[in-house]
């Protein structure tokens, strides 16, 4: 999220803000303001408030009270997401960031647990937080005295939001709160990622439903929760399914052996590299430097859309050297395949070189002299579209046995 920025940090948690809440915000002042006038009929009606309509709806008053309140509820929603976060830290899970933005907070964890009774405990205690909000703005409701008509709306006004807001989250529409506590209690009897299949595609019935709603009520807010529910349950519903898919799976099994690998020379023209792209169908190639000893040394990685960056006319004369990342990510051969895949994601790359690590256990398919090298030694070569390749045959054909070491492109 590269359009936040952060304006401090309660318990050590950074707090930012989204560009996308700034617009949100002064939503919500209008829409509070619009409606201080039925808001405070309600506020007197159930809470008995006694509020002096007159008081709160002259001149600039609505707008005022519609800014403080929707502050206030932002508030709130910042209080709910550290429910989360402080409870998640107890159980030792590190917190990023906390981040305010068009539809409310998001507590940012570098992962989640996966034991049942942690993650009902995390995700419970946001609502939880929520209502203690809502009867504490009450509390403070009720030791005010009548004659201060502006601050009773607010804070009368901030106890049914708070309330509302855990009521909300309640709903069982995985990501939000209540689908987390549903998936907890269904991962009690059954494997972690069927119960998130489970609540996933109860989410996004939910998600339908609201969106329907919120289609007929013309409520903006609504649908975009909505559309924000079904996505999300998708996407966490995949990579919960990939990782199950790939629990026993290390990049090793899945990997381009260095033996099979394709390598360039640095020294080799873009010209023909290309020709050598097209005739071989690869797209990136690890270089390689020939050294003197029969010694080989990787010295980076060329992919086509570092050809492609080179006019046609002037690829005789730039070589790969010219063109190639240097900058290498690399990734273990004994990491599991979900560590490839999210490097990947992190690097916005297509593929990572296989590297073992200087002093490991002797390198398989060795390349290069590891005498040599103390960055580790090149074993292979995995690809976005490995990994996915074979998420695709674990998925369709049940589990492969890795052990069993099945190669594919003989
Ligand atoms: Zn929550």
């Amino acid at each position: 999220m590269a359009r936040s920025f952060r304006i401090g940090s309660l318990f050590g948690i950074p707090i930012k803000l989204d560009l996308t809440f700034l617009l949100v915000l002064p939503l919500f002042a209008y829409l509070i303001g619009v409606q201080t006038l039925e808001v405070t009929e309600i506020l007197n009606g159930v809470l008995e408030a006694g509020i002096d309509t007159a008081d709160v709806t002259a001149g600039l008053t609505p707008w005022i009270l519609g800014f403080v309140a929707a502050v206030g509820l932002f508030v709130g929603v910042v209080l709910h997401e550290l429910g989360h976060s402080l409870t998640a830290r107890r159980y030792g899970f590190p917190i990023e960031s906390i981040t305010l933005w068009l539809f409310g907070g998001i507590a940012a964890f570098s992962e989640m647990p996966e034991d049942w009774r942690q993650e009902f405990v995390i995700a419970i205690a946001g609502p939880i937080v929520s209502v203690l909000v809502g009867v504490g703005s009450y509390g403070l409701f009720a030791l005010t005295p009548e004659a201060f008509g502006g601050a009773r709306f607010v804070l009368g006004y901030l106890a049914v939001l708070n309330v509302a807001l855990a009521a909300f989250n309640m709903i069982p529409a995985f990501p939000m709160d209540g689908g987390r506590v549903l998936r907890a209690l269904l991962a009690r009897g059954r494997p972690y990622a069927q119960a998130t299949q489970q609540a996933a595609s109860i989410g996004k019935l939910f998600a339908i439903a609201m969106g329907l709603f919120g289609l007929f009520q013309i409520n903006i807010i609504l649908i975009g929760v909505a559309f924000f529910v079904y996505i999300a349950a998708s996407s966490e519903a995949q990579q919960v399914t990939m990782k199950a898919a790939f629990r026993d799976v290390t990049v090793r099994d899945i990997m381009t052996p260095a033996g099979d690998l394709h390598t360039v020379e640095p020294n080799a023209s873009v010209a023909e590299l290309l020709r050598r792209m097209f005739t071989e169908r690869h797209t990136g190639y690890p270089v390689v430097e020939t050294g003197g000893a029969g010694g080989e040394r990787l010295v980076g990685l060329v992919t086509l859309s570092d050809a492609r960056d080179i006019k046609p006319v002037e690829r005789d004369a730039y070589t790969v050297a010219d063109v190639m990342t240097t900058d290498l990510k690399t990734v273990d051969p004994d990491s599991d395949a979900m560590t490839a895949i999210e490097r990947m994601r992190e690097h916005d790359i297509g593929r990572l070189l296989v590297v073992e690590p200087p002093n490991g256990r002797g390198a398989e398919g060795s390349f290069g002299d590891p005498a040599s090298r103390t960055d580790g030694d090149l074993v292979g070569l995995i690809s976005r579209s490995d990994v996915m390749t074979a998420f695709d045959i674990v998925q369709q054909s049940g589990a492969v046995d890795p052990s069993g070491r099945p190669r594919t492109g003989d």
